[in-house]
């Protein structure tokens, strides 16, 4: 099934939908070259939860942009790694270095402990870097269900269900894949969750 959680060998699962009873789905923002003011605002003002796997290069030119969303929002960072390499070409210290070197960064800037969500750039992953990941402390490695983003062209709005990762990116499109990311929840009698607290209770992460 797609988004199935896989827990194999002791290495952190793989998570591309969450499995859970309750009307949610998970809003994810990555990379975060492309900062829009008005997109900070609604996050900030609209209370909306939101997992943001960040780059560190990204948001050190305007760290303000992001600080303000995790001191006034309801958003959580999370690793995206460094220079955002397809990891499983790297050897192990490359993929330490992308992945430790991260957390430990989004750490030092945002004042957290380091991050336990990895999403792996392009979603390309296998064992190694599940492995990799799990000596950075990550506890799963979060892919997504549905891509909202609006590349060449905008991509058709599928019908969301409960648990569904809808992943998004920093670009200048994002208020508007944003919102209707939103209209294909409230579409479906969903709404935007945090996602580490519910990969908690569906007993995915410790
Ligand atoms: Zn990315």
């Amino acid at each position: 099934m797609a988004g199935s959680a896989s827990a194999g060998a002791g290495l952190p699962p793989v998570v591309a939908q969450v499995p859970t009873g309750d009307k949610v789905v998970f809003l994810t923002i990555d990379d975060g070259w492309y900062h829009d003011p008005a997109v900070q605002r609604k996050l900030i003002d609209e209370r909306i939860p939101a997992t943001l796997f960040l780059l560190p290069g990204a948001t050190a030119y305007d760290t303000p942009y992001f600080t303000d969303l995790v001191g006034q929002g309801r958003v959580k960072v999370e690793n995206h790694t460094v220079n955002h390499p397809d990891l499983t070409t790297l050897d192990a210290a490359g993929k330490d270095a992308e992945v430790c070197g991260a957390g430990e960064q989004l750490a030092a800037t945002f004042g957290m402990k380091e991050p336990k969500l990895l999403r792996p750039p392009f979603g390309a992953y296998n064992d190694d870097v599940r492995l990799a990941a799990k000596a950075c402390g990550v506890k799963a490695l979060v892919t997504w269900t549905y891509d909202f983003t609006t590349w060449d062209t905008t991509p058709p709005t599928p019908r969301l269900k409960a648990g569904d990762i809808v992943l998004l990116h920093f670009t200048p499109t994002l208020g508007a894949d944003l919102q209707r990311a939103l209209d294909a929840a409230r579409a479906a009698g969903l709404k935007p969750a945090a996602l580490l607290p519910q990969l908690k209770t569906a007993g995915i992460v410790p």
